[in-house]
């Protein structure tokens, strides 16, 4: 008998009708001879209902008490799920991060798993009781709920397929029904990928893909453990996510990616002097801002621009940090931008050829599409345009490198 990981995202427990297939498609792969281990997320749009709450009762609700808010979406959907399965004579139970000993930091919101005991998983499984676990939580060190980050749970299912030395971890999908070479809900003619490098995969899903969380696509390469993405419903064969072969090197481009949860802070009129860069973006660290792509201008006059991307979430706190720093550090003012969207092209193809980077700009150029920043790495592109262009630049770059269906 094998051991599966298998991961039910929100769309595909996103009303009772739904729990109840899902609850229906468990039992049948338990009859079917596998030894099964759910995990579960929150029922679709419930995250971001308790996070409109909370940001309705404080302007910057603390990071502790939105993890415990949040934690309980995917509580919910593991106890109804498990009760569905057991209305149909078949035994299962549902548990909380906890419960499974997932322990984690105490970065809330974000928090890293530093180890899994999952006795309780083990001794359910042995007396053939299928355990439903809530994803995206975990408790730390102190005791405190934890929060993995936004899609979280896909972590989960990575973390226990390796705990657990289970042999298969697929993730369910219900409204696509694997990877595809951009969001088919801006691309139409997107093309489902058969297999994607860990890699590019782990790019993608950093760059803005929702389809799976970077964090569990950089678990599952550390560990070598392929991530299978299938639909929840019908036989569809998904994507495995996996080592790098030959016939991913030939493709130039995989994936174009857009991220509109992006904002811009630009610092105007700062001193060049040794030490400013690193003063400003220490601070920006201690309160925990993640900042993603930064230029600075040539100065002139000895006075220079600084801009950086955040994500949105992160605005308020960097706008409200770097406007404190203003006077210390001798800057006229400080502007913030949350209209804009970073587009990009994954291929780990790119390593091996010149003039991609040439061509994305030609092909933005045509559309009149200005770029405000741009940043590479050796299998990635990045732009940030004007956020009304963002779905126009993903069609024009998606035709451009040729990823439609042929
Ligand atoms: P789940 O509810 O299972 O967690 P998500 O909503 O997190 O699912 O992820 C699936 C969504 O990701 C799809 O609705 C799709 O529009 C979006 N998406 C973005 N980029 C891609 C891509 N390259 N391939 C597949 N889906 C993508
Ligand atoms: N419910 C959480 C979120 O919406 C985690 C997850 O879906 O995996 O981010
Ligand atoms: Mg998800």
């Amino acid at each position: 008998m094998s051991l599966v990981i298998q991961k039910y995202g929100g769309t595909s427990v996103g009303n009772l009708e739904k729990i109840r297939d899902v609850a229906k498609k468990i039992v049948s792969d338990c009859n079917a001879g596998d030894h099964v281990v759910v995990v579960v997320s929150a029922m679709a749009g419930e995250t971001d209902r308790l996070l409109k709450m909370a940001h309705q009762v404080s302007d910057e609700p603390s990071q502790r008490e939105l993890d415990l808010l949040l934690s309980s979406g995917e509580r919910i959907a593991a106890s109804l799920l498990a009760m569905a399965i057991q209305s149909m004579g078949y035994r299962a139970i549902s548990f909380t991060g906890r419960q499974v000993g997932i322990v984690t930091d105490s970065a809330h919101f974000r928090a890293r798993i530093k180890k899994i005991t999952a006795e309780r998983l083990r001794e359910a499984v042995e007396n053939g009781i299928t355990p439903i676990v809530a994803g995206f939580q975990g408790i730390s060190e102190k005791g405190d709920v934890t929060t993995l980050g936004r899609g979280g749970s896909d972590i989960t299912a990575v973390a226990l397929t390796a705990a657990l030395k289970a042999d298969r971890c697929i993730i369910y999908k219900d409204d696509v029904d694997g990877v595809y070479t951009a969001d088919p809900s801006v691309v139409h003619n997107a093309r489902r990928l058969k297999k994607i490098s860990y890699e590019e995969m782990l790019e993608m899903a950093s760059l803005g893909a929702k389809v799976l969380q970077s964090r569990s696509v950089e678990f599952a390469a550390k560990f070598g453990i392929p991530i299978l993405v299938k639909p929840t419903f019908g036989d569809g064969e998904g994507t495995l996510v996996t080592v790098e072969d030959k016939e991913m090197e030939e493709v130039l481009v995989s994936g174009v990616i857009s991220d509109k949860n992006q904002a811009k802070i630009t610092i105007i009129g700062v001193p060049d002097r040794p030490g400013i860069a690193a003063e400003i973006f220490g601070r920006i660290a201690e309160e925990g801002v993640n900042v993603d792509m930064i230029i600075q201008n040539v100065s002139e006059r000895g006075l220079t621009d600084i801009s950086f991307t955040v994500p949105k979430s992160d605005a308020k706190a960097g706008f409200r940090i770097t406007k404190d720093m203003v006077a210390k550090i001798g800057a006229q003012d400080v502007k913030l931008d949350e209209d804009i969207t970073k587009v990009s092209i994954v291929g780990v193809g790119m390593r091996g050829h010149s003039g991609v980077a040439a061509k994305m700009f030609a092909a933005l150029a045509r559309e009149n599409i200005n770029i405000i920043m741009i940043s590479t790495s050796e299998i990635k592109i990045s732009c940030v345009i004007d956020s009304k262009y963002a779905e126009l630049a993903v069609r024009v770059l998606h035709d451009t490198f040729n990823l439609g269906k042929r």
